[in-house]
């Protein structure tokens, strides 16, 4: 039987089969654990930063930022929005585990910016319930950014917003831009 493996090891060409990838998953990680070396560091990120992040697949953040394991937090989602539950990650990120640096980091291309709220409505009609939280979707890239960082510099949770920096980056070409214009 032909199943999946990760895409550093497979074909770019190649289809992978849905209903076996998790086992390809599993398999994978039994070669990484055979060289795994642990960072040797404690639950805190040595670099004192989190970075929020859409879950978008062309985003590698460690290779993208030059990060190692250890290095920082993770909190990502569907566009990389800042709802309570990111506020909750970086409440503990910060008060619990010593971060003090928020990184926030969108996309071109996101797959939110195709979406509206009627999404919920939609979901409503097909299932008898509409969802209590928000789509978050938005149009404009630069202004969700910038959206995302009132957020985190106005929660009464943070201690730290003296350093929370917005990018886009570019699924095309690897870069970050950064959203500057913000008060
Ligand atoms: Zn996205």
């Amino acid at each position: 039987m032909s199943t999946p493996t990760p895409s550093s090891t497979r074909p770019a060409t190649r289809t992978p089969d849905r209903s076996t990838v998790t086992d390809a998953l599993i398999r994978a990680n039994r070669d990484y654990a055979r060289t795994f070396r642990a960072p040797g560091t404690d639950a805190r990120p040595v670099l004192g930063v989190a970075v929020v992040a859409c879950m978008d697949a062309r985003l590698d953040l460690h290779a993208a930022l030059g990060l190692g394991l250890g290095d920082c937090h993770t909190i990502r989602n569907a566009g990389g929005v800042v709802t309570d539950d990111t506020i909750r990650s970086l409440t503990i990120s910060q008060r619990a585990l010593g971060t003090r640096s928020v990184v926030l980091i969108h996309h071109t291309g996101c797959g939110l910016q195709t979406l509206t709220e009627e999404f919920r409505y939609e979901l409503e009609q097909e299932v008898g319930q509409r969802p209590a939280w928000a789509v978050e979707s938005f149009r404009d890239v630069d202004q969700d950014v910038r959206q995302s960082m009132r957020r985190v510099c106005t929660s009464p949770f943070l201690p730290h917003t003296e350093d929370v920096r917005g990018f886009v980056f570019d699924v095309g070409c690897g870069r970050l831009r950064e959203i500057r214009d913000f008060d």
